[in-house]
């Protein structure tokens, strides 16, 4: 299913300042909120969707991104919760303090704490090379990954069996622990994490002897990334929830993925556009000719006119790189260039001489060459 536009979501400008973001999905956040909407499957798709429209929105770096790529720009799996599917759960930690003024006893606080632990598994960062050609069309990588994946004895929980757990005797199970010390301003109570079960609730008796407790161990993963076409050196992609397993069940790291591009044999990039330097023989730009040059995938046949000048750059459209939001391709620009041979028979010599004494031979440049003033000007202004 095609994703619905981020601002679109929220209902706001594409100008939207923060302060207006937050306000927005707070009140569609508020609307949608699974407590109002007790087993309603689609207020809680909606939920979500807004928190992951705020959570690409709120965030300067990824809203610029999406503002020049839209969701292609966000990588594969697009914000944080796409790919993983996140819970109403994960939500609320998220953005718990969004919840904060509402002035709702306990929203997103006490009452959703899930009882698992809040451990998050770390992120991978990994280089992909890439050809011009798997630019120009996307590509599919298969790459293996050395990382932490769950244990499979105990199914990432730690327990050597489903009996060795036991509700945690600090906290009795509730995750935090809750003081209350009186002050001047009269009884005031303040919780936190408990210290003995770190917030699980319970604790291991008996740890699983592969994982010795841990939930994960090291191990590989074959993963698919699809990498959209137009993508330039340097370009991330991030892959949610494929990245470190966490401790005891808590929530994947992600996959960071770094675009390497593989430099071309012939032809330079230059953002959208390729260029390649074609030399010719002094008789082909003289008498014109029909020249090969190659391109991304193949090659491409050109007609130089006779009488063609060292400098010329021919422009052959949409022979260039896809652009990365889809709005068309770049062209492949074709720098002419004459090749001077170096050494010279001595016949070479005596019939360029010859040449070089008839009227035609006397360089006889256009009047005014201002494209040529321009260029030079251009390049001393870089
Ligand atoms: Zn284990
Ligand atoms: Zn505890």
């Amino acid at each position: 299913m095609a994703k619905r536009d981020y601002y679109e979501i929220l209902g706001v400008s594409k100008d939207a300042s923060q302060d207006e973001i937050k306000k927005a999905y707070r009140k569609m956040a508020l609307k949608y909120h699974p407590d109002k909407n007790p087993g309603n499957k689609q207020a809680e798709e909606n939920f979500k969707e807004a928190a992951e429209a705020y959570e690409v929105l709120s965030n300067p770096e990824k809203r610029a991104r999406y503002d020049q790529f839209g969701h292609a720009g966000l990588g594969n799996m697009g914000s944080g919760f796409s790919g993983a599917g996140m819970t109403i759960e994960d939500i609320f930690e998220h953005f718990g303090d969004i919840f904060g003024g509402f002035g709702f006893g306990g929203f997103g606080s006490q009452s959703r704490r899930s009882s698992r632990s809040h451990n998050k598994g770390s992120n991978i960062r990994i280089k992909v090379k890439l050809t011009l050609s798997e630019i120009t069309h996307g590509a599919e990588k298969k790459v293996k990954v050395q990382k932490y994946v769950a244990c499979k004895t105990c199914n990432g929980t730690g327990a050597a069996d489903a009996t060795s757990f036991t509700t945690c005797p600090t906290c009795g199970g509730a995750g935090q622990v809750t003081r209350i010390s009186q002050t001047f301003l009269g009884q005031m109570q303040s919780t936190s994490i408990c210290p003995t079960c770190h917030g699980e609730g319970r604790i291991i008796q008996k740890k699983c002897p592969e994982c010795h407790g841990e939930g994960i161990v090291r191990g590989e993963e074959v993963i698919k990334i699809n990498i959209p076409a137009g993508v330039e050196n340097g370009m991330q992609l991030s892959l949610s929830g494929k990245g470190n397993a966490a401790r005891r069940g808590g929530i994947n790291g992600d996959l960071i993925v770094v675009i390497e591009e593989e430099p071309h044999p012939d032809l330079m990039r230059e953002g959208k556009n390729l260029i390649y330097a074609l030399y010719l023989t002094i008789a082909e730009a003289a008498l014109g000719a029909q020249v090969e040059i190659p391109t991304v995938d193949s090659r491409a046949k050109i007609k130089i006119d006779p009488g063609t000048q060292p400098g010329k750059i021919l422009r052959l459209r949409g022979k260039g790189l896809p652009d990365i939001h889809g709005y068309g391709r770049g062209d492949l620009l074709v720098y002419v260039n004459v090749w001077i041979p170096k050494i010279l028979t001595r016949e070479e010599k005596r019939t360029l001489e010859k040449l070089n004494e008839s009227p035609g031979f006397q360089p006889a440049p256009e009047k005014s060459d201002k494209k040529f003033f321009e260029r030079l000007r251009h390049f001393f202004e870089q």
